[in-house]
This record gives structure tokens, sequence and C-alpha cells, in this order.
């Protein structure tokens, strides 16, 4: 029997989130201050060999897929460099980006030379008056250079996520529907969550997987496709014979913990085995010190067995 990551629910993981940088070039009300944000010290950075350790350790007990996320991960220096290194590694099939875009008109290319399987790019409005206000920078322009560029340099599927919030982008549904129509990009739609410490969310400005559904349905033809992924976050709807696909995540209103094969490396190092879990778990001393890599993985399993059934 191969090693695995199995929590005491007996979910198996596969699948881990590496946030290779807490750094952004711009400032999501829902995420970070508007102005003032301390970063991380460098040197409490993972390095690259560190990253590549861990994920040689990972892949050693199931781990095939990877999605680099951050901060922005386009801001952390040569981020081709570290696709290079971990898309050898044995076992890793699959390594997607979450992007916010800006920086990806320079770096699409590269990246996919390197290895890169996937993109998203979070957009949360196709308008730039409503995208400043979201993210308090400028940068829409960018963020359609980059989806251009990953489009011209071969990324298919290539996804949009966006997050629908009450009063804000609640009214960019409709549009969203209408690029996936035009484009055959795959907007997926996320309801905003609690996730920051600021205390930005509100229930009242959480936009219901439903009401995005009913949203589109409204103006489009909408039936719900097939889960191709047991594990997957999102429900799958088409928008119609040759009218591209949408996707919804509703972890508020339909959480999905059920399935959840998933687990985070923070930038420093620590394991989070929920995105909602307040807890970390320390690996940089392990990863720092003169700990072998049977103690490592030994650790790794520790901590997912720890793992909740669910989220607040
Ligand atoms: N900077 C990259 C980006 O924005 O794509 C990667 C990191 S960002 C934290 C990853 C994703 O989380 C983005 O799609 C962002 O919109 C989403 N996100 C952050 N806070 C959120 C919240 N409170 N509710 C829903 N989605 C959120
Ligand atoms: Fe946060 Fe991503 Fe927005 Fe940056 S782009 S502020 S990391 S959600």
């Amino acid at each position: 029997m191969p090693k695995q990551l199995i929590d005491s629910f007996g979910r198996v993981h596969n699948n881990l989130r590496i946030s290779v940088t807490d750094r952004c070039n711009i400032r999501c009300f829902y995420c970070m201050p508007a102005d003032n944000v301390e970063f991380m010290d460098r040197s409490e950075l993972l390095t690259f060999e560190e990253i590549e350790r861990f994920v040689r350790v990972a892949a050693g007990l199931g781990i095939n897929k990877l999605r680099l996320t951050g901060g922005e991960p386009l801001v952390r220096r040569d981020l081709s460099e570290l696709i290079r290194r971990v898309s050898k590694i044995e076992g890793i099939k699959d390594i997607g980006l979450t992007t916010n875009g800006i920086l990806l008109g320079d770096q699409a290319s590269d990246l996919f030379a390197a290895g890169l399987s996937r993109i998203n790019i979070s957009l949360d409005a196709l308008d730039p008056v409503r995208f400043k206000e979201v993210t308090r920078r400028e940068g829409y322009e960018k963020v359609l250079e980059g989806i251009e560029a990953a489009r011209r340099t071969g990324f298919d599927p290539i996804k949009i996520n966006a997050v629908s919030i009450r009063g804000l982008t609640e009214d960019q549904v409709v549009p969203f529907g209408r690029l996936a129509r035009e484009t055959g990009i795959e907007v997926r739609f996320i309801e905003f969550m609690p996730l920051d410490s600021r205390q930005a969310w509100r229930r009242d400005h959480v936009v219901s997987g439903d009401e995005i559904a009913g949203r589109i349905q409204s103006k489009y033809p909408l039936t719900r496709l097939p889960a191709d992924n047991p594990s997957g976050t999102s429900t799958r709807w088409s928008l119609g014979q040759g009218g591209g696909e949408i996707g919804i995540i509703a972890p508020v209103s339909q959480p999905f913990c059920g399935n959840c094969n998933r687990i985070r490396l923070t930038a420093d190092g620590k394991i989070r085995t929920c995105l909602f879990s307040l807890g970390e778990h320390d690996l940089k001393p392990a990863l720092r010190s003169e700990a072998d890599d049977i103690e490592l993985a030994a650790e790794l399993q520790r901590i997912v067995l720890k793992k909740k059934p669910g989220h607040r």
C-alpha cells in the first residue's frame, strides 16, 4: 500500500496549494489593508530549495496536484524557475497558478515553457472603475493584457475567478456570463467568504451560488453539468450549445468539506489543513533543520490526521 496523506475521516489528500509570497501588487479590500501592509521579512519565506524539498516529500505521500498562489505569486522573482523544479518531481502531474493577472503579460510564455499546466485569473469586475473600487489600485488593462497573453501562449483552459459581492460586483455576474459565452473562457463565480482578519466580510454581502445561477439564467440558458471531479469545489453549468461554461463555488451556502482533498503550505512554511482554519503547523524549523525526509513525511501525516471534519 503506497503511503498516503489520509485524515481520520478517510479523506485522501492529493492536492497542495503553495503560497509563494505574502506580497501583492494590488490591495483587494477583502484581502489586505489599502496601505501600510506589513509583509513578512524575506528571510521568513521558504526558499525554492525548501519548497522543492517539501513538494518531493509530499509527492511521496500521494500529492500529485499543485497550485501556486500567494499573495500574488507572480511578484515572487523567478517563479518559472520554481515551476521548472517542481514539475520534475516524480508524481507531480498537474501544476496550476492563481494570479491577479497583472504581471501575466510579461510572464505567460516563460510560465508555459517551465511546465505550468493551468491558469486561473482573478478578476471581479469587467469595468475599470469597479476594478479599482475592489482592488484600490490601477491595473484593469494589464489584467486584460495578461488574459490575452495567456490565450496566445496556449494555456487552455483559462479560467477567471470572480468574487460576487452584494452592492459592489453583483452587477458583474451577467457581463461575466456574456464573456464566458462569447470567448469560451470559463468564469468561476465565488461566494464572498469570511477569510479576512480585518472584518471586511458581512453575511449580507454574500451573493449566494443560487442567486448567481438565477441572475445568469434570467439572460441565458443554463444547464447543470455533471461533476468532472468528485473533489471539485465548483458546480459546472453549460451556457447552451457552443455557449461555454461557468462554475459556481459556494463554500458559504453549500460547504464542500466532505470531499476536501487539499492542504496548504504558507509562504513561511506553515501547514494549514483548511482555508478557514485559524491554526497552523509550522514545518519551517523541520525544513531548515537536520530533520530527514522520513521525519518530515511523518510530521506531515500527523498534521493531516488531525484535520477537522469541516469549517465554521
Ligand atoms: N493574488 C492571487 C489572486 O488574487 O488570484 C492569488 C491569491 S488570492 C488570495 C486567491 C483567490 O482568493 C482570488 O481569486 C481571490 O479573489 C480569492 N479571495 C480572497 N479573499 C476572498 C474572500 N474573502 N472571498 C472569496 N474569495 C476570496
Ligand atoms: Fe489578495 Fe490576490 Fe487581491 Fe492580492 S490580488 S490583494 S493576494 S486577492
